[in-house]
């Protein structure tokens, strides 16, 4: 059993399907979990900003996405087809939905919403898989994939998608399904996180018992660093589930941190592979660890902010001060990228969203005085060294400089 995930990017435009159709008619796999086509996901966001702000634009935003879709199956499969008339529908019910009021709830909403760019994707590979003459089986995520109702980051209800899962498992021929997609016991759609159809992936490797997984991605595998950053990027062409896990934590993009567990938990190996050169070995990911620290990777992540905060009256910023304050990132959803605590002051970063931000300044203002540096970039170098050190600092000032034995982290303006 093999399970595969072709992301947004390899679906993109008529052409794109064709190179996917083509890829597994050359590599078959038996599951396969899709993204939305292309920017749809942020496309689909702006339709729910609309939506929920009762904005004139609303109708614009839908046609938009209606005629990105049509075009492409139009392309593919003709006028009058059934591919169509599928689409059509799933048209009318977003239809009816952005007629109806929003929910009061944001992220209710959004799920409600947001999903159907998973829906259509699918349903448009899937019509031109039949057409290439592939024996295939469309799956509504919403219907397997059980959740929580914890809306725009729902987690996942184990058994229950085990159990809904099976029955279609021992059936012939592909499977072809949506990440990031699921539902809740109240019947209402659900999504997993941005970028969380990895995620998706590898619970079904794992419940399906599967012999490993393939991310199809635009990169030739995982590479030591973003070549749109960095000269001379060089492929992990083989590392640990650890070493991986590690890499997307520090914000390498490549694979949604969250994918990971389930596959190490059973020894699932993880490739991940070019959908544009598809007979390339890409990167295995697996339990093997000799080949981790051979080569620097670095991560750089843009538009940090970095936040010194102080005690106002000289306490010490001890163990009990520091769980009031973790309690407040918490609660505020503040993810924190890097942490150093002095004495009496504690020095945090983090990415940059306005808002959060000020409820922290707010939350705090009375107890601590602060100072805040904001579009640093945080660099995070694994298996570094001092040449690859000063590669990345060249003559950039350095607000923060912290090392462990692995990885050495950079706060720089
Ligand atoms: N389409 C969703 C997103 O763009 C899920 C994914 O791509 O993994 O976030
Ligand atoms: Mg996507």
């Amino acid at each position: 059993m093999k399970v595969y995930k072709f992301g947004g990017a390899s679906l993109q435009t008529a052409g794109s399907i064709r190179n996917v159709v083509s890829i597994l008619q050359k590599y078959p796999a038996d599951v396969v979990v899709v993204s939305a086509m292309g920017k749809m996901t942020n496309a689909f966001e702006e339709l729910v900003e609309s939506y929920f702000h009762h904005r004139p634009d609303l109708q614009g935003k839908f046609d938009r996405i209606k005629d990105y879709h049509m075009d492409i199956a139009r392309e593919l499969f003709g006028d009058n087809s059934q591919g169509i008339l599928d689409l059509e529908k799933l048209f009318s019910a977003i239809s009816e939905r952005l007629q109806k009021v929003p929910f009061v709830n944001y992220d209710k909403t959004y799920d409600q919403v947001v999903p159907y760019g998973e829906m259509l994707s699918s349903t448009i590979l899937y019509h031109y898989l039949k057409q290439e003459g592939f024996h295939c089986q469309w799956l509504d995520a919403t219907e397997i994939v059980h959740t929580d109702d914890n809306f725009r980051e729902a987690h996942l209800e184990v058994i229950k998608t085990q159990e809904n899962l099976k029955p279609t498992l021992h059936t012939d021929g592909l499977k072809l399904t949506q990440g990031f997609i699921g539902g809740c016991k109240e019947g209402y759609m659900t999504t997993l996180g941005r970028e969380g159809s990895d995620y998706t992936a590898a619970v079904i490797a794992v419940f399906s018992g599967a012999e490993d997984v393939t991310i199809w991605k635009d990169v030739p595998g995982l590479l030591n660093a973003d070549p749109r950053h960095f000269e001379k990027t060089q492929i992990l062409s083989h590392i640990s589930y650890h070493e991986a896990v590690e890499l997307a934590f520090y914000g390498a993009k490549v694979i949604h941190p969250k994918t990971i567990k389930p596959l190490q938990n059973y020894h699932i190996p993880m490739y991940v592979r070019s959908f544009l050169e598809p007979d390339k070995p890409g990167s295995l990911i697996d339990s093997a660890t000799e080949w981790d620290d051979n080569i620097t990777s670095y991560i750089v992540k843009h538009n940090q902010v970095l936040l010194t905060l102080k005690t106002m009256d000289f306490s010490f910023m001890a163990e009990d001060h520091l769980h009031h304050l973790y309690g407040l990132f918490n609660k505020l959803g503040i993810k924190l990228n890097l942490m150093q605590n002095s004495a009496i002051t504690l020095s945090v970063c983090f990415d940059k969203e306005e808002e959060k931000l000020e409820s922290l300044l707010r939350a705090v203002e009375k107890t601590h005085h602060f100072k805040y540096n904001e579009g640093v970039d945080l660099v995070t170098l694994r298996h570094y060294n001092p040449e690859s050190i000063q590669r990345v600092i060249l003559n950039r000032k350095v607000l923060i400089d912290q090392r462990n034995r692995m990885t050495a982290q950079l706060v720089m303006e």
